[in-house]
């Protein structure tokens, strides 16, 4: 079979991260192998997202670029695919001709019967069937870049909350979950490739096995947790009506879960949030917040927040901020609303002008930084334990006294600290030396968004960081 070659461009989540794995997989038995090359590629697909108007406008401008490739190359297959492939559907086809290949949410692995016909006839195809439950559900590992030490593994997809600002129930359907052994075998695959962190993802993952009666989230994490050799688990993303106390008591007891959760709230307004379709309240978050704190107290808290919602005063703007200084987040992302097309919201009166947008956003961004900074001057002085990525060549490490003779590695702490370190250059091959493998880092400084520090043995001092399995790769 004839190699060819494929070039995705993802935009968005890291659900369409693991899609895009998921393409790269089922179109590599057709002879498909991913390149970097978009103009001798055979086919280009372009994973896109919808969730905010700006993620939708880069998808339709790297789409009219590739009108040029096309031309140049016209054997090409161009496909869209994700939630703005769901939503516009036929329309996209009409609106690009150079466009072969419209795939929906659902129908990643359709793609290779799909992909088969256009190359035989050149037809075009739209596909943005949904279906209430998961047709197939084959452990499925993609293609794993060299080196690669932590994957995601989608375990459900779809919503049924229904917020009033978010588009993903009607672009990404109704709520199903995959078999837990189907997960685990997925898991087992990827550590089996060298994978040492698993990010388990669904919109909801609280709501995790409820609809098909399959085990709870919490149980799913008890297996996945007993893997051999699988060094750490994080999940993405909770609804905080969701979480539940054996989910929250999961943090103190599962060795290999880190302690980080990130938890949106979008705002600090009972209102605002009410008029959101959140089901919870300010004091219920709150709540929460306190409680996980006391089950693992060394827990970092990240979250979501939605500025200039329809009808959103300075009063209930001031709401926001105030919430962000009393739990003191690690870490946020913060978005101006937009109107997007199937949200209740878009119909919504008493739009925020995008001037006090603006202002409202780099307000709470400036609060945000000023708790970050002083969250991570705290933690110079304590040991770390990261799970190491990679080289990180670009970075400068202050007062590392001969950088010529270090390298520079980059990896994660369980609080999902991204943290820059250096150790004495060895002999072999420098990927092989630390990535994959677990290191205590001493921490001596923070820039803006990471910290940096020197790699030390534990004996030097504080306490061991739960979070972690201690395996060496
Ligand atoms: S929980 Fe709300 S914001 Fe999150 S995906 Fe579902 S509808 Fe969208």
């Amino acid at each position: 079979m004839r190699s060819k070659q494929l070039y995705i461009n993802t935009i968005g989540c890291q659900m369409n991260v693991y899609d895009a794995n998921q393409i790269a997989g089922v179109l590599a038995p057709l002879g498909y192998t991913g390149t970097d090359a978009i103009e001798s590629a055979d086919m280009v697909v372009v994973n896109t997202c919808t969730i905010r108007e700006k993620a939708e406008q880069k998808a339709f401008s790297f789409l009219g670029r590739l009108a040029k490739s096309k031309k140049d190359n016209p054997a090409m297959i161009i496909a869209v695919g994700g939630c703005v492939a769901q939503q516009e559907g036929q329309a996209i086809l009409q609106r690009m001709p150079h466009v072969d290949l419209v795939f929906g949410t659902h129908a990643i692995f359709r793609l290779p019967e799909m992909v088969r016909r256009i190359e035989a006839s050149r037809c075009r195809i739209v596909d943005v069937r949904l279906s209430e439950t998961i047709e197939i559900d084959d452990p499925t590992v993609g293609s794993l870049v060299d080196g690669q030490v932590a994957a995601f593994v989608t375990i459900m997809r779809g919503c049924d909350n229904y917020c009033t600002y978010c588009v993903v129930p009607h672009v990404r359907g109704r709520e199903a979950s995959r078999r837990p052994d189907r997960i685990v075998d997925e898991i087992r695959l990827l550590v089996a490739e060298g994978i040492r962190e698993v990010t388990l993802l669904g919109q909801n993952v609280n709501s995790y096995g409820d609809k098909e009666g399959l085990c709870t989230f919490t149980e799913l994490l008890e297996r996945v947790n007993a893997i051999d050799r699988l060094g750490r688990i994080r999940f993405t993303t909770s609804h905080p009506k969701d979480l539940s106390e054996d989910l929250m008591r999961a943090f103190g007891r599962l060795e290999k879960l880190c302690r980080h959760i990130h938890l949106p709230v979008q705002s600090g307004d009972d209102e605002i949030l009410r008029r959101m379709n959140r089901k919870y309240t300010r004091a219920d978050y709150l709540n929460k917040i306190e409680r996980l704190r006391k089950v693992c107290p060394e827990i970092a808290v990240t979250s979501d927040f939605i500025v200039g919602f329809p009808g959103e005063t300075e009063r209930q703007f001031q709401r926001t901020l105030d919430l962000i200084e009393t739990v003191r987040y690690d870490g946020l992302f913060a978005f101006m609303y937009s109107d997007r097309p199937l949200a209740p919201a878009s119909a919504f009166s008493a739009k925020i002008g995008d001037a006090v947008k603006k202002e409202r956003l780099q307000a709470l961004l400036d609060l945000q930084e000023t708790i970050t900074r002083e969250k991570h001057a705290d933690m110079v002085g304590r040991i770390l334990r990261v799970l190491v990525e990679g080289t990180s060549r670009d970075v400068d490490l202050p007062g590392s006294a001969d950088q010529s003779r270090n390298i520079r590695w980059t990896g994660r702490s369980s609080s999902n600290h991204i943290i820059h370190f250096s150790a004495p250059q060895e002999g072999s091959p420098e990927k092989e030396v630390l990535t994959g493998k677990f290191a205590d880092i001493m921490i001596e400084g923070a820039y803006a968004h990471s910290l940096w520090g020197r790699m030390v043995d534990r004996s030097e001092g504080s306490t061991s960081e739960k979070g972690e399995a201690s395996i060496a790769a």
